[in-house]
């Protein structure tokens, strides 16, 4: 377009918004009302209010809130209000809960993984073949099961004995957590990578954390070889028993005989 073009169109432009009284010099072209076709009529639906879809907020003694759990003041009533859990996948396949049994004022817990097929049936924990061989441990270093507290963590058994989920141990382990408030030890011997990474929230080999004492919820804490490991693996039962041999010497240092 040359300047006279645009000089034009730009009187045009005015001429339409103001009439040809100022133009009429120009000799524009008479303007020519346009009849404007009707706008296109889009439709725009009207905003609907923003459905934010919150999750259902389970309820009930088959979600226990952390209020329920942290309120709960005794072992009895902390099993109570926890055994009809369904908050992961693995509550409606189980036997039996396995809330954990032994000393409520035990100095030592023992945790281990999550229940087996036998632990499921009775609704105890450690009472199989890898129980035996911790009962046998317990011994050796001179406390017995009565002595103890042994729990897990989780409560209900992982189909085919598989290691729980993450998610499991996320929903569970506030179970646990619980129990040691409540038992108060003063020391926890984990049993097995799984537990022990629990307990730390960390990822680790079990080689990683071995022959270290952590200080937790107002516990020192260690970790040996899980039983059901030593009897894959009879090789690591020397490990295991200087393990726990480190682990009765703390006992021994903070409670002398
Ligand atoms: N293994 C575990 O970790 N816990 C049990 O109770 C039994 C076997």
């Amino acid at each position: 377009m040359n300047l006279k073009e645009e000089v034009v169109k730009s009187l045009r432009l005015q001429q339409e918004q103001f009439g040809d009284e100022l133009y009429t010099e120009l000799h524009l072209p008479k303007f020519e009302k346009k009849e404007h076709s009707a706008p296109e009529k889009i439709f725009v639906p009207p905003a609907q209010p923003q459905k934010t879809v919150a999750a259902p907020k389970l309820t009930g003694p088959q979600y226990p809130s952390p209020e329920v759990v942290a309120s709960s003041a005794s072992l009895d009533e902390l099993r109570g209000n926890i055994c009809n859990c369904l908050k992961c996948s693995l509550g409606p396949l189980r036997k039996n809960f396995v809330f954990g049994e032994g000393n409520p004022n035990a100095r030592v817990m023992v945790i281990g993984e999550g229940p087996g097929a036998d632990e499921d049936l009775q609704g105890k924990p450690f009472v199989g073949r890898a129980g035996q061989l911790l009962t046998d441990i317990l011994k050796a270093i001179k406390f017995s099961r009565e002595d103890v507290f042994i729990a897990n963590i989780v409560k209900c058994r992982p189909p085919a004995n598989r290691t729980p989920f993450d998610s499991e141990i996320h929903e569970c382990r506030p179970y646990l957590i619980r129990q040691i408030e409540l038992i108060k030890p003063s020391f926890i011997l984990c049993l097995g990578s799984t537990a022990v990474q629990a307990m730390l929230e960390r990822k680790g080999t079990l080689g990683s954390f071995r022959k270290k004492v952590f200080d937790i919820h107002g516990a020192q804490m260690m970790v040996t070889f899980h039983p059901a490991a030593l009897l894959r693996n009879p090789g690591w039962k020397r490990d295991t028993w200087e393990d726990v041999q480190a682990f009765r010497k703390l006992y021994d240092d903070k409670f002398p005989s």
